[in-house]
């Protein structure tokens, strides 16, 4: 299956901002964030001015890069936003974030998306009781996301457990500690998608 082969670190400097990607080292002294807070390569340090295009196109590669999501598939998400009634901006971050994977880092489940769907690859979620491995899956309001009963007994499924103990999930998200299992309510609003993204750009990128 294809995926980013690009150091992870460097995605957040090419962006400018932390995208947190690596779990707890992204809360810590050693992000690469505050260690070499400029754009990766030769020229990373120099001043750059963005044009209008390069603007936009940054807005599509982070949320891209938040979400772990390709480009081929990031526009088949786009295409689908555009398909769908209402605004396609909003429409393209809600089906992002409705994603298998997504739920299972927002429930803290895992540390950060890209272990969430390490996680769900192998194998550790229900969807409504019967497992799903597909990170890209699609949740809608009502679906119940578990972790597998067998999971639970594995020491790294504990730890993260532990180190999100008091980590809240979104309104959108009826999260069951005890359970270890998790309800979509709705499919979240715009303000609930709190990703610091501006979709309108990437929707401008597009219909160029
Ligand atoms: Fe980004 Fe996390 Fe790496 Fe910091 S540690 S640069 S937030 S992935």
């Amino acid at each position: 299956m294809a995926r980013y082969t690009e150091a992870v670190c460097r995605q957040c400097r090419r962006e400018g901002e932390k995208l947190f990607l690596k779990g707890p080292k992204c809360y810590s002294e050693k992000c690469a964030m505050n260690v070499r807070p400029f754009a990766p390569g030769q020229h990373g340090k120099g001043r750059k001015k963005s044009s209008e295009y390069g603007i936009q196109l940054r807005a599509k590669q982070r949320a891209r890069r938040i979400y772990g999501v390709l480009e081929t598939q990031f526009r088949n998400y786009f295409a689908e936003a555009e398909r769908r009634p209402g605004q396609t901006g909003t429409n393209l971050l809600q089906l992002l974030e409705t994603r298998l994977d997504n739920v299972v880092y927002r429930c803290g489940f895992a540390l950060s998306r890209p272990e969430a769907r390490q996680l769900v690859l192998h194998g550790h979620f229900t969807v409504n009781g019967k497992k799903v491995n597909i990170p890209s899956y699609a949740l809608k309001a009502g679906d119940e996301v578990a972790i597998a009963s067998r999971s639970l007994e594995k020491e790294k499924i504990k730890a993260i457990l532990e180190a999100t103990a008091t980590h809240p999930a979104p309104k959108w998200i009826d999260l069951n500690k005890d359970a270890r299992a998790a309800k979509v309510i709705s499919i979240p609003t715009r303000e609930e998608i709190d990703i610091p993204v501006d979709e309108q750009l990437i929707v401008e990128l597009y219909s160029k």
